[in-house]
């Protein structure tokens, strides 16, 4: 993909400047919009490949700016939220947003996720779309049709919900899963106490999956949200 089209939604000037300054010193394109209606009109019109959104805007929640541009699209979305509160970030993953940013942020965050999403993009649009009988990212392969997950071309003994988790974490690379989305795919509900079972059934993944539980090369924690299966390159 060359030079990807990104459109940032920011009413607040200096950031939305310091974002602007930052994909022009790198090479992006970019569009802008101060406001929801603007940011709905500016995707709809230009198909941008990835959007930043401001989640506190003057005239629409950015939440609802996510559920319009999901009615249509899948283009990756990434929330900026002032918020420090986990609840806002939560609810615009569970609407479709693929990552976020937390205000103050540093211009190699933003490259970083920015990043991220680019290398989901490209996993996406290699063969038009994933495969759907085979899954390979680094040393793990996952064999959809046989049921089987290897790593280093070694069978993964999992336990049934062990390789639904990876399925799931795998189908969505890149993207954060938030706790109430997995326990909702895993267990068809969400308690307090599915996701004090998915912490367990992660844990034991992850010590099947990861050579070195401390530093994950696969699954990412994101603390007080859910986790994401980074895309290996
Ligand atoms: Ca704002």
């Amino acid at each position: 993909m060359n030079k990807p089209n990104v459109l940032v939604v920011e009413d607040d000037a200096p950031i939305r400047n310091l974002i602007v300054t930052t994909l022009k010193t790198h090479d992006y394109k970019y569009l802008v919009a101060s406001n929801g209606t603007e940011a709905i009109l500016e995707a709809s019109s230009y198909n941008p490949d990835v959007v930043f959104l401001d989640l506190g805007l003057p005239d629409i929640d950015g939440i609802e700016v996510i559920k319009n541009i999901r009615s249509w699209s899948n283009m990756p979305i990434i929330v900026i939220s002032a918020r420090s509160e986990d609840y806002d970030k939560i609810e615009a993953l569970d609407c479709g947003a693929d990552d976020y940013l937390t205000k103050p942020f540093s211009v190699e965050e933003l490259l970083a996720r920015l990043r991220v999403t680019i290398r989901r993009l490209s996993l996406m649009n290699k063969d038009g779309n994933i495969d759907e009988t085979e899954y390979i990212n680094g040393n793990l392969r996952i064999d959809f049709s046989a049921g089987c997950a290897y790593l280093n071309n070694e069978e993964l003994k999992l336990t049934p919900i062990e390789y639904k988790l990876l399925c799931l974490l795998a189908n969505n690379t890149g993207k954060v899963l938030t706790h109430t989305f997995i326990t909702g795919k895993i267990w068809g509900r969400s308690w307090d106490n599915d996701t004090a079972s998915l912490r367990v059934f992660m844990a034991t993944l992850r010590k099947k999956l990861e050579a070195g539980p401390d530093s994950p090369q696969y699954i990412q924690t994101h603390i007080g949200i859910g986790y994401r299966m980074m895309k290996i390159d």
